[in-house]
């Protein structure tokens, strides 16, 4: 991330050299196609780049819905194939790995959160949706849970043009309200990452959140160049992603049973400050025999506490946006 996040923001820091206020700009290069380091920038073009996303007002409620202390949002980003296919260099290999999320991983995680009757978020790539449709099936059978954009195939929309970039998401829309029955109003970058395009792309396409950025643990606004834009942010963290953790090829692996210590850890602390905990799982990854187990035994951490709220990323940000009077934008 921090790689990326520094890609980012060299980029816009760029652009700030080369053009002023064209945000747009994506090139980390001066004149000599070299990198500008940020100790070259003016506090100008720094406070441009920072400020043009960056976490507005606190949308955490006082209260959550029948006084619970805690919302629990469970996301699954169902990327399957995508992720090796978005290179334009997949291997076979890697196509087998991501295929197990569609034939075995998807139908063991669904079936554990509806036996537990607990809703949940999908962000699903078109094309991995296209390759499995029946995975919608499995995913509507309770009909509790949410559909949500990740983009068309896990592009790295942090390296596009605006507009491939919008039109993929675009196509993206089009194809999980065609394929699901319904039309998608959350969204989260494929690879957790902005463009300087992305907001304004989210917010024209008319979604209610975005979740995707890291700036608290709580629900907040997105604000673009110190203007608040309405736009929800349901936050993530690495440290609750399964991705890095559980995949044993991973340069950040850890045991199964300590990453369910962490999660364990991440909860407890949310349900005694009465925020939020949101956990990001891939079927590919978290479906696995001996990775199913934290998901069981978190849900059953979660479920011997009182007064929790597990509810899907749109219900959480549809709820605090109407906590906070914001409801008038939509
Ligand atoms: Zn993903």
């Amino acid at each position: 991330m921090s790689v990326r996040a520094t890609q980012l923001l060299a980029g816009l820091g760029a652009a700030a050299l080369i053009v002023s206020c064209a945000p747009s700009v994506q090139s980390a290069r001066d004149g000599d196609d070299e990198v500008v380091p940020g100790w070259k920038w003016t506090p100008e073009q720094i406070d441009r780049t920072v400020n043009a996303v960056r976490a507005g007002r606190s949308l955490q409620p006082d209260v959550w819905p029948n006084g619970a202390r805690v919302a629990v949002l469970l996301s699954f980003d169902v990327d399957n194939e995508t992720i090796s296919l978005r290179s334009g260099e997949p291997t076979i290999g890697a196509l087998s790995q991501g295929e197990y999320g569609a034939r075995v991983a998807l139908k063991r995680v669904v079936d554990l959160i509806d036996r537990h009757e607990i809703p949940a978020s999908f962000f699903i790539p078109s094309e991995s949706l296209r390759f499995h449709p029946e995975m919608a099936d499995v995913i509507k059978r309770s009909g509790r849970h949410e559909f949500a954009v990740h983009g068309w195939i896990h592009e790295r929309n942090s390296d596009l043009p605006a507009d491939v970039e919008r039109e993929l998401v675009e196509r993206a829309i089009d194809y999980l309200t065609e394929a699901t029955g319904q039309k998608p109003v959350g969204y989260r970058a494929p690879s957790w990452n902005f463009s300087p395009n992305t907001l304004d792309i989210i917010r024209d396409l008319g979604f209610v959140y975005d979740s995707s950025l890291m700036a608290d643990d709580r629900p907040y606004e997105l604000d673009a160049h110190g203007e608040s834009t309405g736009i929800v942010e349901l936050p993530v963290e690495w440290i609750l992603d399964d991705a890095p953790l559980v995949n044993p090829r991973g340069n950040s692996y850890s045991a199964p049973r300590d990453v369910l210590t962490v999660y364990k850890d991440e909860f407890d602390v949310a349900y005694e400050e009465g925020t939020m905990f949101l956990l990001t799982m891939h079927p590919h990854y978290i479906g696995h025999r001996s990775r199913i187990v934290i998901l069981k035994e978190l849900i059953a951490h979660i479920q011997s506490k009182q007064d929790v709220w597990f509810a899907t990323h749109l219900e959480v940000a549809t709820y605090v946006k109407e906590r906070a009077g914001m409801m008038t934008s939509e």
